[in-house]
């Protein structure tokens, strides 16, 4: 009864009362979800076009750039024009941010950060309605497991900018009024997941939501301790934000014993696609259009992303740094929505090798992930491309399996490059709370 009051009057009320439309949003987007492969199309050109439109009109970045393309008249603006646009690289952004405000919507912007993972956090606009289209996405993928808007969900989150705007105001707000609370994710230790087990017995959410590094160690804690969740069980696993590997979805599968769905999308860019009840990723297309720049033989190429909802400061045909496939098969759910293929990895998740060559983290991750004595790890290459590896390993991990490490990456990395371990007891998480696997500092100074 209180989910079903907060999910449809208090939740839509609080949203409006934040200038946002969330509500109406969502309403919409469930309505098109089904429709068929022409007609989505359609709606997401027709978005496009308006877009466009209003870019010639307010946005002196963009006009400069259709003019150039010889376009003389609104009205020739669309798909075929966006095609012939130039990528829009993070470097544009820095550079023409001014340019790229729309001019009558400048008072009310919202200014946000991201991307620290390079160590060169990228500022950039989003306006209200935007934000209302990106969170309606969101609430959509964990409809298609049942979670309508006002279910109880517990996030747990890292970001320090998050955490600081939970004031003591807001989380009585967030708990009585919306069935919502956030648990800090920067503090996996014992003592701090004793104090997260018993808040998640008593609130009993049906949806958690967070890092799959942070969601995976509540796992690893229910799994050793499952009296301290009294008996409680979640409804709905949702990961966000890292690359959620297979040993982590399974482990979270067989403790939690509930679906696992993947959120996939960005600050910047915005809700890109969620994962359905068939295990498909599922792009929000009447949110974006996606394009793959120069994919490689598997398919495989930099994601392009046009965000159809952001009219404070467009984003036409913008790198977003990850590195995905598109899919063409129908999906057994009866969504159709089109699909994305393995998000295969983030741009900056690269060592660099000995000879200048780029090696990809998966090959690296790969070796330690799914070493069963090794609780947690990380690999950190330096300045000089030399290489860390912290290995959080428990009494039963033997010589053998670290020479067995040693030797599998010294092949990967090649010979030349010094290759050395610590064993620390506990790896903290980056400043933003993500438990980064791996961080190169040298790929960070290249790019
Ligand atoms: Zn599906």
């Amino acid at each position: 009864m209180r989910e079903w009051l907060i999910g449809q009057w208090i939740f839509p009320l609080h949203e409006r009362l934040r200038g946002r439309n969330t509500a109406a949003c969502y309403r919409a987007l469930r309505q098109t979800e089904k429709l068929s492969t022409d007609a989505l199309q359609a709606l997401q050109k027709d978005k496009l076009r308006r877009l466009m439109a209003h870019c010639w009109l307010h946005v002196p970045f963009y006009r400069d750039h259709f003019k150039a393309l010889g376009v003389e008249h609104s009205d020739e603006l669309g798909y075929e024009v966006l095609q012939h646009l130039p990528i829009l690289e993070r470097q544009d952004v820095r550079i023409h941010i001014d340019e790229m405000l729309a001019q009558p919507l400048r008072n009310r912007l919202i200014r946000q950060t991201t991307g620290g993972s390079t160590g060169q956090p990228l500022i950039f606009f989003t306006d209200l309605a935007k934000e209302s289209w990106h969170n309606a996405a969101k609430l959509r993928g964990r409809a298609w497991f049942g979670i309508e808007p006002g279910s109880r969900q517990v996030d747990f989150w890292g970001s320090p900018v998050e955490l600081s705007k939970q004031d003591a105001f807001r989380r009585f707000k967030d708990y009585w009024f919306l069935n919502h609370m956030v648990i800090s994710a920067l503090d996996i230790t014992d003592a701090a997941q004793a104090r997260n087990a018993s808040v998640l017995k008593q609130f009993r959410p049906r949806l958690v939501y967070g890092y799959p590094t942070v969601l995976f160690h509540v796992a690893l804690y229910m799994e050793r301790y499952p009296e301290a969740f009294g008996g409680w069980r979640p409804e709905l696993v949702t990961c966000t934000s890292e690359v959620l590997y297979p040993n982590q979805r399974e482990k979270m599968l067989e403790v939690f014993g509930c679906p696992i769905g993947n959120e996939y999308g960005s600050r910047d860019g915005g809700h890109l696609a969620h994962e359905c009840s068939a295990g498909r990723m599922h792009i929000a297309a009447e949110h974006v259009l996606l394009e793959v720049d120069k994919p490689a033989e598997d398919g495989a190429g930099d994601v392009i992303v046009t965000n159809l909802d952001g009219y404070g400061m467009p984003l036409l045909r913008y790198r977003l740094g990850d590195r995905v496939r598109l899919d063409h098969e129908t999906c057994p759910c009866g969504l159709t929505l089109p699909t994305l293929g393995q998000v295969v990895g983030r741009m900056t998740d690269f060592i660099v090798g000995f000879d200048d060559r780029l090696i990809h983290s998966a090959a690296l991750v790969g070796v330690v992930r799914d070493l069963p004595n090794v609780k947690q790890f990380r690999i950190v290459q330096y300045i000089d491309l030399s290489i860390e590896i912290l290995l959080v390993r428990d009494t039963l991990f033997s010589e053998q399996e670290l020479a067995k490490v040693r030797h599998k990456m010294q092949v990967i990395m090649g010979a030349e490059l010094p290759i050395c371990f610590s064993f620390p007891d506990h790896i903290p998480p980056s400043k933003s709370g993500k438990y980064v696997t791996l961080i190169s500092e040298a790929y960070a100074a290249r790019s």
